[in-house]
């Protein structure tokens, strides 16, 4: 089959899921006035691996059927290979301005090193191969599900007074059932398969009783007894023009908690079953964080160019940026584009070939991607903020342009390097981006996408090869002591 077109994976999604919004259920999420505008962005980036300047970017030929497949699922031998699947990123990225941070690629990079490293998941390794390259030559859409409902922190999951995790709670000749909730699944609305895996910074207790919670497995989204319930949309639709929210109008991606009502996964869909050694070791052994890294760092670094040019088109159109200090400020934003850049393609130029025969990019620039990009994030957002100051808050709604004030409008809204119409346009482009309810759901995004950072900033020192460092500063204040000594 190979790569789809929008139309095909849009049809794919009206499917008979059960997924809930604003207390009912969505009949069709294609359609629905809260999730179309994101259902016709998926569209579009299907669309884009059949154009004829793209697709030789975008896609390869399968090594199993021979057809066209995303280059997401390229499992990367040579650096030149970890260099194309970037620029595959870069076009789909580019495309929502990093802003779609669940789109498809950052799903099928994880089970192209998940397969890469099969054996790794024991008895169930043939289903995890068998499971990406049914992804690869249909061009699914998986969304991925880590981590268990927030009920009390202090506590492992398998030590919870109110039991709500998905577990599985009973085996039959047919597969596990599953019962519970999971979190967090962003393009929920948008998949058209759940895969649930652990996630890397939330090892469970080498327990009994965790072991029913140690599981993984893929299904279809509209398996019986699947429940999804999506938050509330950033904006409530047919509010003013697209132009008012053209980011929230369109790339809206959908959060969603998933209910497990008796589940059945069938054998050949599991993955991780009972085996807690392989739940809490499966990333490090399928090499996945750098792969994983890779994707998401070329997604910040199209956001930061993004968020880069806004800044100054902002700063140019009422001529800010003639002040230094705004000048300091966009010269920061180019600092973070350059700061990504570099490490991107550091990781690329450090990359190691692993003992699964991929080659994997490395971790410690991709690291501090990790770590850097939130604030850079934030901070891009306030420095619009700055810069557009009042501007973002009198900026009106796009159909004053044609009102009963269209004339007053016209004069009055103008800048000096902008007419009216640009401007508001510009300025609520600017709002949506550093300031709306969007902008807030993408900057707690940037945080959390990749687990709870605390904890992963103390995993990251903690692993961090100390010993040099440590001999270096021991050895120093030796010399420093010589030195004195022969002063004296
Ligand atoms: C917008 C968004 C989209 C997401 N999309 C996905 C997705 O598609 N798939 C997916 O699997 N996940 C997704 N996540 C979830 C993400 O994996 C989690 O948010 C992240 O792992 C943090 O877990 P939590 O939200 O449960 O926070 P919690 O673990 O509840 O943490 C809350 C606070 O308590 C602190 N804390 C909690 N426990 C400890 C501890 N033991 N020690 C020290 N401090 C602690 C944390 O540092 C944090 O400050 C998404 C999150 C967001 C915000």
């Amino acid at each position: 089959m190979g790569i789809r077109t929008g139309a095909q994976v849009l049809e794919g999604l009206r499917d008979g899921r059960r997924l809930y919004m604003d207390g009912a259920l969505v009949k069709d999420v294609t359609r629905d006035p809260r999730l179309a505008g994101g259902a016709r962005t998926m569209a579009q980036l299907f669309d884009m691996q059949h154009r004829p300047e793209l697709i030789d970017e975008m896609t390869y030929a399968s090594p199993a059927s021979g057809e066209r497949v995303g280059l997401s699922f390229l499992q990367p031998k040579t650096r030149g290979d970890l260099a194309r699947r970037r620029k595959m990123y870069s076009h789909w990225h580019n495309h929502t301005l990093g802003m779609f941070g669940r789109a498809p690629d950052f799903v099928n990079v994880m089970l192209g090193s998940f397969a890469a490293g099969a054996e790794a998941f024991g008895p169930y390794a043939k289903n995890m191969t068998a499971y990406y390259e049914k992804a690869r030559e249909e061009d699914r859409v998986a969304t991925h599900s880590l981590t268990n409902p927030q009920v009390d922190r202090t506590r492992d999951v398998a030590a919870q007074a109110k039991d709500l995790a998905a577990k599985a709670v009973r085996e039959t000749d047919a597969g596990v059932v599953i019962r519970g909730a999971r979190m967090l699944a962003t393009l929920g609305a948008y998949s058209d398969d759940l895969l649930v895996m652990p996630a890397p910074s939330y090892p469970l207790p080498d327990a009994e009783e965790a072991k029913a919670f140690a599981i993984g497995f893929h299904i279809p989204m509209a398996t019986k007894g699947v429940k999804l319930i999506n938050r509330p949309g950033v904006i409530q639709p047919g509010i003013g023009s697209s132009h008012d929210y053209p980011l929230s109008s369109r790339f809206d991606e959908s959060d969603c908690m998933i209910i497990f009502d008796d589940v059945l996964v069938p054998w050949e869909n599991v993955l991780i079953y009972r085996d807690i050694g392989i739940f809490n070791g499966i990333y490090r052994r399928v090499h996945a964080m750098g792969a994983m890294g890779h994707q998401f760092s070329t997604k910040d670094l199209c956001k930061a160019e993004f968020m880069m040019g806004l800044a100054m088109t902002l700063a140019r159109a009422t001529k800010v940026d003639e002040f230094l200090h705004i000048q300091g400020m966009l010269a920061e934003l180019v600092n973070c584009v350059e700061v990504l850049r570099s490490c991107i393609l550091a990781a690329e130029a450090e990359a190691l070939m692993t003992p699964l025969g991929i080659i994997e990019p490395a971790m410690g620039p991709l690291g501090a991607v990790r770590y850097l990009f939130p604030e850079m994030f934030r901070r891009s957002c306030e420095i619009i903020q700055i810069i557009g100051a009042g501007g973002l808050a009198m900026v009106p709604s796009y159909a004053e342009i044609n009102g009963p004030l269209a004339e007053d409008v016209k004069t009055y809204y103008q800048a000096a390097a902008a007419d009216s119409d640009r401007r508001i346009r510009l300025f609520r482009l600017a709002f949506d981006a550093a300031l709306s309810s969007f902008s807030g759901r993408q900057q707690l995004y940037e945080r959390y996408f990749a687990g709870d950072p605390v904890r992963g900033a103390g995993n990251l020192y903690l692993a961090f090869d100390k010993a040099p460092h440590l001999a270096r500063i021991d050895a120093l204040l030796e010399r420093f002591e010589a030195e004195d000594k022969a002063l004296r």
